[in-house]
């Protein structure tokens, strides 16, 4: 398999190439150049396999220029019982007759960013032993992300985690799963300011080319291949899950932010999953759910974007979303930089009325948009109906879902993130506290290591100088 970028300016690369990669080195994104496709019989062949097995079954489709025993050892390594406190790593829970969460959030850091994440850690571990290189990955954070990235990479050899927050703004389970982490190569930094502080100071040091070359500096953002192809894997897993028969129709309902758990969905139609309808479902921060409804895709300013109950979700742009487009456009490179030009210049593209956005409907997608009480109402009524509390993201894919089901085909929705994550709305919509997994009963009481810093670039860099690998 050889991997494109969306622009057309990178030559064909394996997937080792772009393993620790972000952007393509044209400023594109990295995608096969033909989808992989499942051979007859091969679904049905996939019935009885264990997570890691089926996971292998997938990924030695992307990643065919790796050892497939290396391979195997990584994935049987990841993806555990210890790590994901269940056998079937992502189960499925019946909600309704016909419909599903399926569980995606039972890793260590109770959100499905950990089932990619995990993975990829052990990836560029075993990418960098093999080089002899090191990493030191710099991120920001308000969340979600930066504690996924810490567990996935602590005590990786070779590998340094810098990650930022703002100092005391985070909620106090969050800060205490990030700052509880006592692994030396994990560097939590909480920076006198806001998120929008700690992304510029990201962002200043990634465009110093010299400093970035010489201490390695790498980020673990949405937008890396690997991640989109390790989601691919619970698709297939749900799919089988609630189907019989090879011919079987599910839809999926998707919280939606940066199209890259969609986009995985996506590809697993591609590759020939019976998915019938992909029900990507935004926040209030509908850049995504605007595109679907009406073919234009219009990015935010960051002082456009609302802060809502479904804070993993306020995205100003959507970063994955160039690879569908890439593929509505007919896989034309120039079309793609175009697109992406108009973006740049003036906030948006228009596909409506083209070819193109009128043959839309044949990649299956179809979009809705919640909001705070609509999150606050399905809370509420999927713990008095069925009993099962579930988080403000899962509630938005569930929200939308629900409208678009179909009578005789199954609906899962994805289950993105465990309600103890947010106490403050749970407690809003159902006047008690979610419970909480085993094991993070008193997280709030463990000792914490960080380093205070004010909003200066230098003071990062100077950091960074005293603690690279
Ligand atoms: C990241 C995240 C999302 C959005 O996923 P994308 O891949 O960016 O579309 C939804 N819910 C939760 C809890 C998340 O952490």
């Amino acid at each position: 398999m050889r991997y494109v970028s969306t622009r057309g300016g990178m030559a064909p690369a394996t997937f080792s190439d772009i393993l620790l990669g972000g952007l393509a080195p044209d400023g594109g994104l990295t995608l096969p150049e033909d989808y992989p496709t499942l051979t007859p019989g091969e679904l049905a062949s996939w019935r009885e396999l264990s997570y890691p097995e089926l996971a292998f079954a997938i990924l030695r489709k992307f990643a065919d220029d790796l050892p497939a025993e290396d391979l195997r050892t990584l994935i049987d390594k990841t993806y555990t019982v210890e790590a994901f406190h269940t056998e079937d790593i992502t189960p499925v829970k019946t909600l309704l007759d016909g419909v599903g969460l399926l569980e995606l959030s039972n890793g260590p850091t109770l959100a499905f960013k950990d089932i990619a994440l995990q993975l990829l850690g052990n990836l560029f571990e075993y990418a960098l032993l093999k080089t002899g290189g090191h990493l030191n990955i710099l991120g920001a954070t308000s969340g979600d992300t930066g504690s996924s990235a810490e567990y996935a990479m602590r005590g990786k050899h070779g590998i340094r985690v810098f990650m930022l927050s703002p100092h005391q703004k985070m909620s106090r389970f969050q800060t205490a799963q990030m700052f509880s982490l006592q692994d030396p190569n994990i560097f939590n930094i909480a920076v006198h300011g806001v998120f929008d502080d700690c992304q510029d100071m990201v962002k200043a040091v990634s465009h110093d080319a010299e400093f970035k070359a010489r201490y390695a500096i790498g980020t673990v953002n949405s937008i890396n291949w690997a991640r989109v192809a390790a989601q691919i894997v619970y698709y297939f897993k749900g799919w089988l899950a609630v189907t019989e028969h090879d011919d079987q129709e599910v839809s999926f309902a998707v919280p939606s932010g940066n199209f890259g758990n969609i986009c995985a969905g996506y590809i697993a139609k591609r590759m020939g999953l019976p998915i019938r309808r992909l029900i990507l479902a935004t926040n209030e921060n509908n850049v995504l759910d605007e595109f679907f409804r009406t073919g234009v895709y219009r990015v935010r300013k960051p002082d456009q974007v609302a802060h809502t109950s479904s804070p993993s979700m306020d995205i100003s742009k959507a970063s994955n979303f160039e690879r569908f487009i890439y593929d509505v456009v007919g896989r034309d490179p120039a079309v793609v930089r175009e697109l992406w030009r108009q973006v740049d210049d003036y906030g948006f593209f228009d596909l409506s009325g083209t070819d193109a956005f009128r043959n839309i409907q044949q990649f299956g997608f179809i979009s809705g948009s919640s909001n705070h009480p609509n999150r606050m109402a399905i809370i509420r009524r999927v713990y008095q109906e069925c009993g099962v509390m579930i988080d403000t993201h899962t509630a938005d894919g569930l929200k939308v879902g629900l409208e678009y089901r179909e009578e005789g085909v199954p609906l899962l929705c994805l289950e993105t993130a465990l309600p103890a994550k947010f106490e403050e709305s749970i407690t809003e919509a159902l006047g008690r506290l979610p419970e909480r997994p085993t094991g993070y009963e008193n997280i709030e009481e463990l000792p914490q290591r960080f380093e205070v810093m004010d909003a200066e670039v230098d003071q990062i860099k100077h950091y960074i100088v005293r603690h690279a690998g």
